[in-house]
């Protein structure tokens, strides 16, 4: 494993579907197969906390990611 930062993914930056956890956040794919990736997460302004989505990536972007 590559001991390098993880990419970090910004909420703002996805579609609503990538939000929700149904389609990869890397290109978009919908149709997987599918797997966590982590969190992305959208600054909330003010003094709110960030909001947090789980989000996935299909297996494919993280073969081509390595
Ligand atoms: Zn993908």
């Amino acid at each position: 494993m590559a001991d390098t930062a993880p990419p970090s993914p910004r909420a703002d930056d996805l579609t609503d579907e990538q939000r929700r956890g149904r389609a990869c956040w890397r290109c978009g794919n919908a149709t997987g197969p599918l797997r966590s990736d982590g969190h992305a997460y959208m600054a909330t302004g003010g003094t709110g906390a960030p909001l947090g989505f789980a989000i996935v990536a299909c297996t494919s972007a993280e073969e081509a990611a390595r």
